[in-house]
């Protein structure tokens, strides 16, 4: 997964899992609150509504009794009770005045939808507001057996006669001695409950308080239930535990089905439930906004997550991509790639170092590439060096060669002058002859002594383990005139073996003893030959010392070239005899050297490198 989207998911699920969280927990919160607060309405709102009604039932049951204390009842109509008589003109007459003059302005004023007189003896109704209900016999019902005694209440019950729910408050009518004549009873208008319970608080727009009787029907009509107060029976469970006699709240579907929270209470004295009921929806508005707003705060919160994970990626992972890229180019072996991050944080400071590590390399590689360059300029300039150095070998060779026929023949013309005229010739001639010879004698050496030298690396052998005592033994043998001569005493330590050509190696060791034969001066010569090995160089040093007349030191690097010589002719020589040992020895890969003081003597060093096993050797 890229790093930018990393981020982002990370940034996302950090703050939407906080937003979550923590709106999850203020949802719950402020739903439990916004709960207990609506409950604790809907109780008061049955508490008020519930005196509300015990009041309205008080109402009416003063205005019965007040009614039923009225001196008319004591004096007149407790007469025309007794003198009951439904045929006699003054009697009806008496009935009509009383119904008019009492009962209606009385249903009128106080809201009854009927009032009636019942008999006491027998339980009849005399007189009635509804006179179909005349006649009719009511001995047995409650209000009548109460109203007999005191004034009664009877709760809502069904009342077959009216064929609908009603309520009955009776009181007795007595008459001037107290002795009871007959019991008032009237129907409240159970409309005006209604009107009451149904009035609203106002501070909801969906609540709705009513009461049900314990056989579950409507007492009054519902909010969103015209009509239902005395026709419908209701069964939620609001209602049900109502009717089990419990108080309290729950959250059910009430009537129409809506989910709602009711709070329920029974009132025993009118055996009523009287229920208040709220709409979950209304109530939990504000929770619901509450979670919206959380859940909007949420998609804003992810929304600036992914904002932020893409200002990470500018910030963070736009400069490693590019860095990663610089790192690609690199490792495809462009070191011309500029990274161009211009950042102060850690990313720039890996920028910086990466950059200063690719300027080194560059440095590096093209020092590289030039060292390449010059070795191979060099190989180029080897190689004709080597060329021109055979040439040269070619050409000195050719021309030693070719010069000695020549020479061969001025010297038997010489020799054949002296021969045949010998007695013609003067002392001068003859002296004249003999330096001709000589020089001739000379140039004939200097050109043996030219050719040695140009044949050294075309003549050399295979180099092998040369013993330098053989080589020391040879050596020897081959100046042994000049050492008898001379009288020479050679000595030497015990010599190693070396990987060299061993003719070449003769040669050398040769031409340095004969020079500190030829050298020696006064004295008889002494020489010594003795060899070092040199462990840091791996190489060995063998010196030829003498005791000859030595060499003044600024001519140490002079002698060992061409035809240098220090002395005239009383010294015999060509000048080549070191530049011959100079050139076999760093063919061999050695040096030489010279350490002296005139009439003091003089060594010569020459160096041999040591060859391990494993090297191969030049040839
Ligand atoms: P040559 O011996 O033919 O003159 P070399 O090249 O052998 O030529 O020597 C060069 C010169 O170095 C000599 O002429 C001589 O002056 C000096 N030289 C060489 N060897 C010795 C020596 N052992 N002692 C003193 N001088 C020497």
């Amino acid at each position: 997964m890229k790093l930018a989207v990393r981020f982002s998911f990370l940034f996302m699920l950090v703050s939407v899992l906080s937003t979550s969280i923590l709106g999850y927990f203020s949802f719950q919160n402020s739903k439990s609150i916004i709960e207990k607060e609506i409950v604790s309405h809907l109780t008061s709102i049955n508490i008020l509504k519930e005196s509300e009604l015990k009041s309205w039932i008080s109402d009416k049951k003063n205005s019965i009794e007040l009614l039923a204390a009225s001196p008319y009842f004591k004096d007149e109509f407790a007469e025309m009770i007794v003198q009951h008589d439904p045929e006699n003109p003054v009697h009806l007459l008496m009935h009509k005045a009383l119904k008019e003059g009492y009962f209606f302005p009385f249903i009128e004023r106080e809201n009854f939808t009927e009032l009636f007189i019942i008999r006491q003896d027998d339980g009849i109704v005399l007189i009635s507001t509804d006179n179909k209900q005349e006649g009719k016999y009511k001995a047995d019902m409650l209000y009548f057996i109460h109203g007999k005694t005191e004034t009664f209440v009877q709760n809502v019950y069904y009342s077959v006669s009216l064929q609908q729910p009603a309520m009955t408050i009776s009181a007795p009518l007595k008459g001037r001695n107290d002795n009871l004549i007959a019991v008032l009873a009237g129907n409240v208008d159970l409309a005006d409950l209604s009107e009451i319970i149904g009035r609203m608080s106002g501070l909801h727009e969906t609540e709705d308080t009513y009461l049900v009787n314990k056989f579950n029907f409507f007492i009054t009509d519902p909010k969103f239930g015209k009509g239902y107060a005395l026709n419908k029976a209701v069964f939620t469970d609001g209602v049900e535990a109502a009717l089990k006699h419990q108080d309290g709240f729950a959250l059910y579907d009430d009537y129409r089905g809506e989910p709602v929270i009711g709070v329920f209470h029974w009132i025993p004295e009118v055996e009523l439930a009287i229920i208040t009921e709220i709409n979950q929806v209304e109530v939990y508005a504000p929770v619901y906004k509450l979670r919206n707003n959380f859940i909007f705060l949420a998609i804003g919160v992810a929304l600036s997550s992914i904002l932020a994970g893409l200002l990470v990626s500018i910030n963070i992972t736009k400069p490693i991509n590019r860095l990663v890229e610089g790192v690609r180019e690199l490792g495809k072996g462009n070191l011309n790639y500029r990274l161009d991050i211009r950042k102060r944080d850690e990313v720039g400071i890996l920028a910086a170092e990466f950059s200063a590590a690719e300027e080194k390399l560059r440095k590096t590689i093209v020092s590289r590439d030039e060292l390449i360059k010059e070795v191979s300029r060099r190989e180029i300039i080897e190689k004709e060096l080597i060329r021109s150095n055979a040439d040269l070998e070619r050409f000195v060779y050719v021309a030693s060669h070719d010069l000695q026929e020549p020479l061969r023949m001025i010297s038997s013309y010489l020799l054949l002058l002296e021969k045949r005229y010998r007695d013609k010739l003067d002392g001068d001639a003859h002296d004249f002859i003999s330096f001709a010879v000589e020089g001739v004698r000379r140039m004939h050496q200097l050109i043996n002594d030219l050719l040695t030298y140009s044949r050294v690396e075309k003549h050399a052998e295979a180099f092998k383990n040369v013993d330098m005592e053989s080589v020391l033994e040879h050596a020897i043998a081959n100046s042994r005139a000049a050492i008898t001569e001379s009288k020479a005493e050679i000595t030497h330590d015990v010599l190693p073996k070396v990987v060299s050509s061993e003719t070449h190696l003769i040669q050398v060791m040769q031409n340095l003893i004969a020079n500190a034969i030829k050298f020696s001066g006064k004295n008889i010569p002494a020489i010594h030959i003795s060899a070092k090995h040199d462990k840091s160089r791996n190489e060995w040093i063998f010196s030829v010392k003498d005791n000859g007349i030595g060499i003044d030191p600024q001519y140490f690097d002079r002698i060992f070239t061409m035809f240098q010589r220090l002395h005239g002719y009383e010294y015999p020589g060509t000048g080549m005899g070191l530049a011959i040992v100079k050139r076999i020895i760093e063919y061999h890969g050695g040096r030489v050297w010279v350490e002296s003081e005139p009439d003091r003597g003089s060594t010569f060093y020459f160096t041999i490198p040591e060859l391990s096993k494993t090297e191969t050797v030049k040839i």
